[in-house]
């Protein structure tokens, strides 16, 4: 029972030992250690960039790949060639557009454009040889006349 009491005096008033000065010094350098940012930590994953839809509707595309929305490469498809056939652009310009988008893409719009540029001819020289049918029809007074 007695000897309890110089025991615990001697816990709690326990004068500072000549060590006890290192180990928090030894704490705070491990602790620094521990928040210092190190190299390998840094690793920033690979994040996509947003970018425009390249068919200028404005969107953003947030996919790893590809350069349109879904189906809009179909969209820019019909654009450019409704553009040309119009005479708004010709087919370089058009085609200069596409410079990012895969050959594939251009040759579509190429195959595209011909076929529809070749339409459009047909509709007008059809619409040009009906004018010409129905100047032929018509009585010209100057062929009659000796
Ligand atoms: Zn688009």
């Amino acid at each position: 029972m007695n000897a309890k009491t110089p025991a615990a005096a001697a816990s709690t008033s326990r004068p500072g030992a000549p060590g006890k000065g290192e180990k928090p010094a030894e704490k705070a350098a491990q602790e620094a250690q521990a928040t210092t940012p190190q190299p390998g930590a840094k690793k920033v994953p690979a994040t996509v960039e947003p970018r425009p839809c390249l068919c200028g509707c404005g969107e953003q595309i947030t996919s790893k790949k590809g350069l349109f929305r879904p189906g809009h490469d179909a969209r820019m498809v019909g654009q450019l060639t409704r553009a040309v056939v119009a005479g708004e652009m010709t087919e370089a310009q058009a085609l200069e557009r596409l410079v990012p988008a895969s050959e594939l893409l251009k040759a579509k719009v190429t195959r595209s454009i011909k076929l529809n540029v070749e339409k459009a001819a047909k509709k007008a020289q059809e619409a040009a040889a009906k004018a010409e049918a129905k100047k032929a029809s018509s009585p010209a007074s100057e062929n009659v006349t000796p």
